[in-house]
């Protein structure tokens, strides 16, 4: 799951709203989930979370969608829709199509949903991470955040609709993925480039990013994710010839290393705004008084005020909507305590403005330390180190399609009344650029409501608020309807 660190503010419907050219729907009863639906609902998620779909040896993607693939056998869809591919025996994807009455009127929508999970310590946590655990209105489990809640209420959705014999006008595609949070075989990645055919859609909903905000248990506005910076990881290493520690020298390897990062603890990137960002911070700007309002519109204006710029990205979540980012994560260095060392290595993990190729940033960086006697190499999602690094920018804003704005707004609205629906930048990635990449849209929405301050996501004690969970699930029900019926 990509974190939101936006600065988290309320912005009007009615702003919100205009700003996606939008109107605010007539607010009508959602059809909501019955006991044996919620029932249901409920045994898929626990069956999900006690799957351990870490990258680990514990853990298999495959033995998860293959307990959803027998799911759908058993409610009888054709075993011919249910697709379980992949590149390794245990990251097999499954990709479940739920077709059309007759000729779709439209191109299919693809739900995308990561199934594997990062790795929970049962030392870490008060309760077993991979056990399913209902305690003073949670559920308890690792991915219970991240993202195995829409996983399971995605799954009951589709289950929910062919039990009820819905004739959608367009095909409708789930894809449980696997590898988003690490490993070598991402699912995503994989069926873009392998099985397109599989995943071609019209845009792409993405429930790993976005969702509702609350405050004290109130909705205060719904992020769905338009935009997000690439994740990249840089290799930075100095060398040296090494010696006995007994004899040392000025050239030294650590120290030559330590230079190059103190130069990136006081250097920022350039402060750059997208349409996405722009629309935000206008938005922010009515809501916020005083210096700092004064500011917002100091950068919005024409050029931007850059004092104001610093003077905001003291906050960092500002700071990492404002631009590019690097940062030192790791550090090795030296063979012997009684050794001048020979080589130093530090992880510098960058996340790069969307218009920006992680290659551009590397050479960015190598200019930055203008040392010759250090390298600076790519690290791939994979981990395989290279002299440069891909060219691939970050997905570009697509506009707002009605089509998905609209009912996501009108149910959110009936779900949460009153909330504001916000497009966002994300500051993390997820498996969306894979798909942005294609040319195909991706909106990241979770229909999840979270407190501001409980985001346990890769964390201890991950949990879920249970009527959160309900919520999704009207949401994603009424949700899968509307797009079907276009
Ligand atoms: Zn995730």
């Amino acid at each position: 799951m990509p974190l939101i660190t936006f600065p988290r503010m309320l912005v009007t419907p009615a702003v919100a709203l205009l700003s996606l050219g939008l109107v605010s729907a007539a607010q009508t009863p959602l059809p909501t989930a019955s006991a044996s639906d919620r029932a249901e609902a409920r045994a898929i998620f626990k069956e999900l979370i006690e799957i351990n779909t870490t990258d680990t040896p514990k853990g298999s993607v495959t033995a998860a969608t293959e307990a959803m693939q027998k799911r759908f056998l058993d409610a009888g869809f054709p075993a011919s829709d249910l697709h379980l591919l992949g590149p390794d025996p245990r990251k097999q994807n499954l990709v479940v199509w739920y077709h059309a009455a007759g000729q779709p009127t439209e191109k299919p929508v693809l739900f995308l949903c990561h199934i594997d999970v990062v790795q929970a310590l049962r030392s870490d946590w008060h309760t077993d991470p991979f056990e399913f655990v209902e305690k003073d209105g949670y559920y308890y489990g690792r991915g219970t955040q991240d993202m195995k809640e829409s996983d399971a209420a995605l799954v009951a959705t589709f289950l929910r609709l062919h039990r009820e014999g819905y004739k959608p006008k367009r095909d409708l595609i789930l894809a449980l993925t696997a590898d988003e949070e690490g490993g070598k075989f991402n699912g995503a990645s994989w069926l873009v480039q392998n099985h397109r055919d599989l995943v071609d859609a019209a845009f792409v909903i993405n429930p790993d990013a976005g969702g509702i905000e609350l405050d004290d248990g109130r909705a205060m506005i719904a992020d769905v994710e338009a935009t997000e910076k690439v994740y990249s990881d840089f290799q930075v290493t100095a060398y040296d010839r090494g010696g006995h520690s007994s004899l040392p020298r000025p050239d030294n390897a650590i120290y030559e290393l330590m230079h190059a990062l103190d130069k990136l603890a006081t250097y920022s990137f350039p402060f750059e705004l997208n349409e996405v960002t722009r629309t935000y911070f206008t938005n922010l700007a009515k809501r916020e008084s005083g210096e700092t309002a004064a500011d917002i519109r100091a950068i919005l204006a024409t050029p931007p005020d850059l004092a104001a710029a610093a003077r905001l990205s003291a906050d960092p979540s500002y700071n990492s909507n404002f631009r590019t980012t690097c940062v030192a994560t790791r550090l090795s260095g030296g063979h012997a305590n009684n050794a001048l060392p020979q080589t130093a290595q530090a992880n510098v993990n960058c996340r790069i403005f969307p218009g920006h190729s992680p290659e551009e940033i590397r050479q960015q960086l190598v200019a930055l330390f203008a040392d010759p006697a250090l390298s600076v190499k790519y690290v791939s999602d994979a981990g395989v180190v290279s002299d440069t690094a891909p060219d691939r920018k970050a997905m570009a804003p697509p506009t707002p399609i009605k089509a998905v704005f609209d009912p996501l707004t009108r149910i959110t609205q009936a779900i949460w009344p009153g909330t504001p629906v916000t497009p966002v930048m994300e500051n993390g990635a997820s498996d969306s650029i894979y798909f942005a990449q294609a040319g195909i849209p991706c909106y990241g929405y979770s229909a999840i409501a979270l407190e501001r301050d409980d985001d346990r996501a890769h964390g201890q004690d991950e949990r879920l608020p249970i009527e959160s969970y309900w919520k999704s699930l009207d949401f994603f029900y009424s949700f899968a309807k509307a797009l079907g019926d276009e």
